[in-house]
């Protein structure tokens, strides 16, 4: 065998191990050609014969692994950055509407139902981390729905069937169902509107009938006016003539005491009528200040109402710590003061380590009940003017405004070690806790997007280092 053959089959050698690993089909065609070059009578012809048969699997391998990348493109386009209205903006909403949410849980749903999954077909693997996803989105459209209120806990129990892994067929399930208790919530706060649309329309139609009697008695006022401007005129032309035609004093005193007790009469006719005018003039100023104030009145509750659902839709409803929403809100605040004043800020992101141990030893509820007490622990031992909040599961994000990486870090490792000083018990039995943490300070012109990343990458650093610890990205 020549040096240059030689050469030639160990690259070909090579080229086969490097190539395992992909499909386990591939990995046996590739363990025969190996075979074949590994044989001291090199047969060239059997080598190229299997050279085929181990390109026309690879070949299938590329199409079907085509087919999955299209279809990934294809559900991450419709789900997350598709054409038409974001439909994950609802979720970052401010006050997200019942109708936004809607939009949302509609596509997600057609798309479960759309996918038809064949749970023996290869591509079942692939799309697994895809229906976890959707499964934790769906989680928080759920959750954020809780907020607005969840009267026979039926939207907790969904909560519940979603904690449990579901399939695609239960995804299907649980999406319908959302979306009828959305309908039946949607079409409840349409009947509360109306109701009070209705009632404004009772109380605004009251104040125009003041109004509407209120100008009749004016234009009686005015009315009364001329009648009285005319009667005194009269009264005055006839005194005038009385005094031309009269030569004797005593005749035309007489005549003239008469048109002035004439005069009076009018007077005091029309100064009893104005004041009767004049007092229900102010009777009806009093009843559309009644009107008024009571509209008010509906206006505060309703404002406070909103103000409320505001806030409850920023709140995590197990933790009660402030949610990815709360935390964006913040964000943006301590944003502007960065821009501002040039101060630094720092985020860390903490995630508490083996956590899906918890709820598979003790059970979930167990579990919400460690994540509800690791939350208090951290906020009680936060700085006043840190933030932190909930990020998602067992993660959850600090905002440590006017704060340099270095005093970040000595943060953290403090609230790293009081977690992991704190003597949880369980049955009894001390059970260990520990977070691990990320930390980044922000730098400037940097998008929120990749200062937040870095942090999560520090994040893994620290649990591939052995968790238990906190490191800052600085590079
Ligand atoms: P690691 O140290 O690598 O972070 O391990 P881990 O087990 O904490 O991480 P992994 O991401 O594998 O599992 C996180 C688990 O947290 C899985 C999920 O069921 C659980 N979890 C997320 N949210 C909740 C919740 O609200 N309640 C409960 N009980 N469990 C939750
Ligand atoms: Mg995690
Ligand atoms: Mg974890």
């Amino acid at each position: 065998m020549s040096d240059e053959q030689m050469l030639l089959i160990r690259g070909a050698t090579s080229l086969t191990l490097m190539l395992k690993g992909f499909d386990a089909q591939f990995d046996l065609r590739l363990d025969e050609l190996r075979e074949i070059l590994r044989q001291k009578d090199f047969q060239i012809d059997q080598f190229q014969q299997h050279l085929a048969t181990v390109e026309s699997v690879y070949d299938q391998l590329e199409r079907s692994s085509d087919r999955n990348v299209e279809l990934y493109i294809k559900t991450f386009n419709t789900l997350l950055a598709g054409s038409g209205p974001d439909v994950l903006a609802p979720l970052n909403r401010a006050r997200p509407l019942l109708s936004d949410l809607l939009n949302f849980a509609e596509p997600l749903a057609s798309f479960v139902s759309s996918q038809n999954i064949n749970p023996d077909t290869t591509d079942k693997a692939n799309l697994d981390p895809l229906r976890m996803r959707l499964g934790n989105r769906f989680k928080s459209l759920v959750q954020t729905l809780i907020l607005m209120g969840d009267d026979r806990g039926l939207l907790a129990s969904l909560v519940h069937k979603l904690d449990d892994d579901p399939s695609w067929k239960a995804l299907d399930s649980l999406a319908s169902t959302t979306i009828d208790l959305l309908q039946s919530r949607l079409s409840k706060e349409k009947k509360e509107l109306e109701g009070y649309l209705g009632e404004l329309n009772a109380k605004l139609s009251r104040i125009n009938k003041i109004v509407a009697a209120d100008s009749v008695i004016l234009s009686e006022i005015k009315e009364m006016n001329v009648e009285f401007n005319a009667n005194i005129n009269l009264q005055m032309i006839a005194a005038r003539a009385q005094i031309d035609v009269h030569h004797k004093v005593d005749a035309l005193k007489s005549d003239l005491l008469q048109s002035l007790d004439h005069i009076t009469d009018r007077l005091v006719e029309y100064q009893v009528s104005y004041a009767m005018k004049l007092d229900s003039l102010q009777a009806s100023k009093v009843q559309m200040n009644e009107q008024i104030r009571s509209l008010e009145q509906d206006n505060v509750v309703l404002v406070t109402e909103l103000n409320k659902e505001r806030k409850l839709g920023m709140l995590d409803t197990l933790t009660q710590l402030p949610n990815r929403l709360g935390f964006n809100t913040r964000l943006e605040e301590e944003l502007s003061r960065v821009r501002r004043y040039q101060h630094p800020i720092s985020v860390a992101i903490i995630d508490i380590d083996f956590f899906k141990r918890i709820n598979d030893d003790f059970g979930h509820l167990v579990g919400d009940k460690v994540l509800r007490m690791i939350a208090g622990e951290m906020k009680r031992v936060c700085r006043d003017h840190d933030f932190i909040a909930r990020y998602g599961g067992e993660e959850f994000i600090l905002l440590l405004p006017q704060t340099e990486l270095a005093d970040a870090y000595i943060a953290l490792e403090k609230i790293r070690t009081h977690v992991a000083n704190c003597p949880f018990h369980f049955q009894n039995k001390p059970v260990p806790l520990n977070i691990s943490a990320g930390v980044a300070q922000r730098r400037l012109d940097e998008s929120n997007d990749t200062w937040i990343n870095r942090a999560d990458v520090a994040l893994y650093h620290s649990k591939h280092n052995g968790r238990n610890r906190v490191t800052v990205e600085d590079d």
